[in-house]
């Protein structure tokens, strides 16, 4: 949207009480997302009145969801676009400031919408949605309702726009879908997401590539070869498992079994050395007793996750698990999700230790402020290890000025239970 609205001429300001149009784009698929979308809706509808505003504009899930709800409750609102709306931003934004017989915007497929991306953060990185929807059909989840059946993007649009992006300064490519795994298989007839990551590291700008939201089961040995080859994909995967225990993982309508889980995991780690794996885990599934816990739990601590998020079930309307039988207070939900936060807590330090006195390559994100130095140069970055937003930080010193995007070698001084420290070193005395 932003690519579009910038192409058609628009300025795009960072203050919403400078905007003549404010654009709230929302997720829906648990409540709690739900309720934070309507709080930001109501708190920037204040600039209606206090600000220049004279377009509230709502899109996204949240729409696509509860269309007539929104409609109905959030007078303020002048115009809705559900997910698959998203091309007719420019069109929605001139019919309002212009009346109903405004020129139309160009005519935009979804593809072009991809391409034409302008970037709303400048730190080295990008995510490429790779497709679009969901087959899996979880029994807790709300998104193949919202998102639809799974679509995947022709790999032509996908390395234009990953050209596109090389362009504007992105080293670093994060690959995500609703299910990155089952790329390719609606338009080429197979899994194809390690022929994708192949040809997208043809981009010579283009450093790195990390695979987000893989599904277990559609983890081919094609793709675990091509990570482990292919020195342009980061050793590391995001694999959410949800649970471990096998009663779980069935009502869950999840395909894979706890032994083919450990199974898998332990091909990773032992074809792909050093890889960093990341995880989400759901505490408070119905029915789920304390000794399907027990399993959970000993499955944490003997995978020994590099990253894990764990959340609590959240009963969604219109989802298979909305009915089931056996609903957990949301007490004892909470009380199993911090048991396994706290046990991942030690696992991640331990892990995190391991890099003391090593070396790591870090993509630089930007200049932090220094607390206990204002005049020193604080940078943080990522290594290969961690994910943008949701993993650990390396924060490192450094006497030369680095720019966001840049790669810099850090050696490591000291962990925690996210975070790295350490100072840049030069290149020659990593060698
Ligand atoms: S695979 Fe992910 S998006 Fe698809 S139904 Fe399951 S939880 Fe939802």
């Amino acid at each position: 949207m932003l690519g579009l609205v910038r192409r058609e001429g628009f300025a795009i300001v960072n203050e919403p009480e400078t905007a003549d149009a404010i654009i709230v784009n929302t997720c829906g698929f648990i409540r709690a997302a739900v309720r934070e979308g309507i709080a930001a809706v109501i708190e920037l509808a204040g600039y209606k009145t206090s600000g220049a505003c004279k377009a509230l504009i709502v899109t996204g899930c949240m729409v696509t969801r509860y269309k007539d709800d929104i409609l109905a409750e959030l007078p303020e609102v002048d115009a809705i676009l559900g997910t698959r709306e998203l091309p007719r931003i420019v069109d929605v934004i001139k019919r309002i400031f212009n009346g109903p017989a405004s020129e139309p915007g160009a005519d935009e497929s979804s593809e072009d919408l991809y391409i034409n991306r302008a970037l709303s953060t400048h730190m080295g990185y990008a995510y490429l949605k790779i497709a679009e929807g969901c087959d899996n059909r979880c029994t807790y989840c709300a998104i193949p309702y919202i998102k639809g059946p799974h679509k995947s993007r022709q790999a032509d649009s996908l390395l234009a726009e990953a050209a596109n992006l090389a362009a504007q300064g992105v080293r670093e490519l994060v690959l995500v879908a609703q299910d990155t795994t089952m790329y390719g298989k609606d338009i080429y007839g197979r899994p194809s997401l390690d022929i994708l990551l192949r040809k997208l590291s043809d981009i010579p700008e283009i450093a790195w590539l990390r695979v987000m939201y893989a599904y277990p089961e559609n983890i081919t040995e094609a793709l675990i070869t091509e990570i482990a080859e292919n020195n342009k994909i980061c050793k590391y995967l995001d694999m959410p498992v949800q649970h471990a225990s096998d009663s779980v993982l069935k009502r869950m309508g999840r395909k894979s079994a706890e032994t083919e889980l450990r199974g898998l995991i332990g091909r990773l780690r032992e074809t792909i050395p050093g890889i960093a794996l990341r995880t989400t885990i759901m505490t408070g599934f119905p029915g789920e007793t304390q000794r399907d816990f027990k399993i959970l739990r000993n499955f944490v601590e003997d995978m020994r996750f590099e990253h894990l998020g764990a959340f609590t079930f959240s009963r969604e309307e219109g989802v298979p698990a909305y009915t089931m039988k056996g609903h957990l207070p949301e007490k004892l939900k909470n009380d199993r999700r911090d048991i396994l936060l706290k046990k991942q807590a030690g696992i991640s330090l331990n892990n995190n230790k391991q890099f003391v006195a090593q070396t790591l390559t870090v993509l630089t994100e930007g200049r932090v402020p220094d607390e206990e130095n204002p005049q020193g140069c604080l940078y943080c970055g990522r290594s290969y290890r961690d994910c943008p937003e949701n993993d650990g930080m390396v924060f490192f010193h450094s006497d030369e000025e680095i720019m966001s995007g840049d790669f810099v070698n850090v050696l490591i001084s000291e962990a925690g239970e996210h975070d790295l420290y350490g100072m840049r070193i030069s290149d020659e005395s990593s060698q």
